[in-house]
């Protein structure tokens, strides 16, 4: 760190991405993308909007969002897109969160959130998650506190309700919950018709995993208009030109395309069935997940190990060095031919141990 750097920053620990490498071509299972390219309609849509990359983007993103709401049935200004969900999340914190309001979320979630707090000097608790990895739902009833959860969680890809969500928001009506559903394509419930409900909350979604656009970055938020309107006096504060031309126009496209979409979500599941089967025949633990990864403890064999010895056989998957998690890894579904490389791989590292 230079000797400029504010120290209001000194002591944040910037959240590590899953690798990207751009050397070596691995069987990529660690970072929850599609396997799937865009439809062909992305790509057109891409090419037109490159032609008029001169101009600003809309900054109130027209198009996008009304996309977005005649899709779920909502009205735009219940709907604010993002730079990914991950900037939508960091607003959240920065509109809700001080030290009267901090956030409540998992031990065990999404590792971007602790950051986010960090960042925004917002002070937050680590809720334990049961023995099982499932939320107890009655720790973030009444709490009087925010709340973020992800939903499906990430890593382990557990579901939560929709009925227990409705409960925790209506417990805590002066506060905020916000629902990250970046994997609820996958075969869970949405909560978004809560928003029409509950005036406390915020339902997060991003095109980067079911629509294959994790590089076009591109999120939304949906909640009541007071919501979004505290959202948008950040992101006019921020970036007021946060999602880019050619990331609008695909995102229009790709909703438009929707039943491509669903088909890989169906086969994702799919996938996942077959994988996780094989693997609880190989011994292994695996959690039921609705989401696009299974969280797998493999028989005698630390987290790491097996992460290392897939890496060095080709196979990239998610380790994390946390005490709780530390046995488990996540992989990520991609295509059949894709699973069936992992289990190779673990077949000969199994093998050799
Ligand atoms: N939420 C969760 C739970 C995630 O795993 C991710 C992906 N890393 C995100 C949000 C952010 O996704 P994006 O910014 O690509 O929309």
């Amino acid at each position: 760190m230079s000797k400029f750097f504010s120290t209001k920053y000194a002591a944040l620990t910037p959240y590590t991405p899953g690798e990207q490498p751009q050397d070596q071509q691995y069987v990529k299972l660690n970072t929850n993308e599609s396997p799937f390219p865009p439809s062909p309609g992305v790509a057109l849509a891409a090419e037109a909007a490159a032609g008029t990359l001169q101009l600003y983007s809309d900054p109130e993103n027209g198009a996008i969002t009304r996309a977005i709401a005649g899709h779920y049935g909502l009205k735009p200004e219940q709907i604010l897109v993002g730079n990914g969900s991950d900037e939508l999340l960091n607003f959240a914190f920065m509109a809700w969160g001080d030290a009267e309001h901090p956030f409540l979320f998992p031990d065990v979630t999404y590792g971007f959130y602790p950051v986010i707090a960090a960042l925004n000097a917002v002070p937050y608790r680590e809720i334990p998650l049961r023995e099982d990895f499932t939320v107890r739902v009655e720790d973030y009833c009444g709490v009087r506190a925010n709340v973020v959860l992800a939903n499906p969680n990430a890593p382990t890809g557990l579901l939560l309700p929709v009925a227990d969500v409705g409960r925790i928001a209506a417990s805590n009506p002066d506060h905020v919950v916000v629902v990250d559903e970046a994997y609820i394509d996958f075969g869970g419930r949405s909560c978004l018709p809560l928003i029409w409900e509950y005036d406390n909350l915020l339902v997060v979604q991003t095109f980067s995993k079911s629509r294959s656009l994790a590089g076009g970055r591109l999120g939304f938020a949906a909640g009541a208009p007071a919501l979004i309107r505290d959202l948008n006096t950040l992101k006019y504060s921020v970036n007021p030109y946060n999602v880019n031309r050619m990331t609008a126009a695909c995102g229009v496209a790709a909703l438009r395309e929707h039943g491509y979409y669903a088909a890989n979500a169906a086969t994702i599941q799919q996938n996942r069935a077959y994988t996780a089967d094989e693997l609880r025949k190989r011994g292994f633990t695996v959690l039921d997940s609705a989401a696009n990864f299974l969280f797998v403890r493999a028989p005698q064999l630390p987290g790491a190990a097996l992460y290392e010895g897939l890496k060095a056989r080709g196979v990239l998957i998610r380790h994390w060095q946390k005490p709780r998690i530390a046995d488990w890894c996540r992989v990520t579904i991609g295509t059949k031919a894709q699973m069936d490389a992992f289990l190779a791989a673990v077949d000969e590292m199994m093998k050799e141990s």
